[in-house]
């Protein structure tokens, strides 16, 4: 090969790699970041917290892609699947395979500090980012069953909820709290969230234990083939000392006509919906989660019945036994919420 083929060979080379690194970085640069917030079943209210939360960071992404001002620099792309619920949730999360997850309060305490279920697997690094709607605990019994209260579910079939759920975890916590096993029911089944009221209304089950906001769809289609949400007596009662005993459950009322045929208050304890993440998470993302949310505040709490009563200042304080995500503080005292 002659000098001069050799520098044209070397000059060719280098001007490949400028063009390649070139290239790569701006794919880099440009390409979108993707990452996961952990639900629930596909008709509670959880699927559609993790989807409006994906919808309000899109839309600030989307104006500055679209040159408006506000808005995100970094392209953020967001995924809301459908899951087994808290605890399934925390465990991905705790795993690095999601990002974020929605997750009763209860769960967030027991997970934080290793007890309960979480007992021997504590997870020191998950980080609250904000609560959300209220969850009251609600058992739903179909009218051929005639129960009445906790007690008349004797002898019945029973949903505990499916492994994974918050709604099983609180089940079964409540279930010790009266002092009762699974010998206490004729048998019991694992139904997800949503098998469970197509059970109910065909009378394959007599009634359900859930946790859930309200309203529900899935909860007025059991209303609608004459189910309805048992009151759990609180007073004096062992319930009573669930609540006492604990910051991440509160009694709780689903108002009459909430749901079809339901004459009279439902009175209850209960849990919040909370928004969690890990402080393997990066804070710039955390921050801009809680951006997104919080600026587009009006219109978030229109994506569901469930979020018309939240409030900024409760949402930060309430439900929340982790420590803050440092990436949430940023915001919270930026906007000076702190
Ligand atoms: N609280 C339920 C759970 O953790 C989920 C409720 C919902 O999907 O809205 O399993």
């Amino acid at each position: 090969m002659g000098e001069n083929m050799k520098k044209m060979i070397t000059t060719f080379s280098a001007v490949l790699a400028l063009v390649v690194s070139t290239f790569t970085f701006s794919t880099v640069a440009k390409s979108a970041e993707f990452f996961t917030i952990g639900t629930g079943g596909p008709t509670g209210v959880y699927f559609q917290t993790g989807n409006a939360i994906c919808k309000m960071l899109h839309k600030s992404a989307i104006a500055k892609e679209h040159g408006r001002k506000k808005g995100i620099d970094k392209a953020y792309r967001c995924t809301a699947p459908s899951t087994g619920g808290s605890n399934y949730n925390i465990g991905q999360i705790k795993e690095g395979e999601f990002q974020f997850g929605v997750a009763q309060s209860d769960w967030q305490f027991h997970a934080v500090n290793g007890s309960s279920k979480w007992e021997g697997k504590q997870f020191k690094g998950l980080r609250a980012v904000f609560s959300v709607h209220n969850e009251p605990f609600q058992i739903w019994a179909r009218k051929k069953a005639k129960v009445k209260d906790f007690k008349g579910l004797k002898g019945k079939v029973v949903n505990i909820g499916n492994p994974g759920s918050g709604q099983r975890g609180t089940m079964e916590e409540l279930m010790k709290a009266m002092g009762v096993d699974n010998g206490y029911f004729k048998s019991v089944t694992e139904l997800t969230s949503s098998e469970q009221v197509k059970a109910l209304c065909d009378g394959k089950i007599d009634a359900f234990g859930y946790s859930v906001g309200f309203p529900n769809g899935a909860m007025e289609q059991a209303a609608t083939c004459g189910a309805k949400a048992l009151p759990i007596n609180l007073t004096g009662g062992p319930v009573q000392g669930l609540i006492d005993g604990a910051d991440y459950y509160a009694s709780a009322t689903i108002p009459a006509g909430t749901y079809t045929g339901q004459k009279k208050d439902v009175t209850t304890f209960g849990v919040k919906a909370t928004v969690v993440t890990s402080n393997a998470v990066e804070a710039d993302l955390v921050y801009l989660v809680v951006k997104a949310v919080f600026e587009n505040f009006d219109d978030f709490r229109k994506q569901h019945p469930a979020f018309a009563p939240l409030k900024k200042e409760d949402m930060i304080a309430d439900g929340l036994s982790a420590p803050l995500h440092e990436g949430a503080i940023r915001y919270y005292k930026e906007a000076g919420l702190m």
